[in-house]
């Protein structure tokens, strides 16, 4: 199982702030910015670049509920930034597809 597949079955504990069926929500442990939430598949997806067909709809709504997720987090004035890192030089560390949706000061672009 992956680390986030364990965190979804609440095997080790998160900060959780949404859940779904099939996609879960938390505070990222290592927070890149005052608010850093990461939204995941529940499903062990290793990274945009493999989803399938078959997962639009599920990244559709992850993509949707994220809107909501920021609200919550008192983003939607402000702003926030979704982020997916997808391989090596992206700074993929964790092999579970996954959006960073951070917020809470202004962020620099382009990013490093
Ligand atoms: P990435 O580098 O894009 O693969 O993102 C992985 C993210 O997972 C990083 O921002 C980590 O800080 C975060 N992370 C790792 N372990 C945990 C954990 N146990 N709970 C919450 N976030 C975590």
């Amino acid at each position: 199982m992956t680390l986030f597949e364990k965190i979804a079955t609440h095997e080790i504990p998160a900060r959780i702030v949404c859940e779904t069926a099939d996609f879960i929500a938390f505070h990222d442990v290592n927070p890149q910015a005052p608010v850093h939430i990461l939204i995941v598949p529940k499903r062990p997806i290793p990274r945009l670049a493999e989803a399938a067909p078959g997962d639009a709809d599920l990244l559709g709504r992850m993509l949707l509920a994220s809107g909501k997720i920021a609200a919550d987090a008192g983003l939607a004035a402000g702003g926030y930034r979704l982020v997916i890192n997808n391989g090596r030089d992206a700074g993929e560390t964790v092999p579970h597809l996954h959006l960073h949706l951070l917020g809470g000061r202004p962020l620099q672009w382009p990013p490093g």
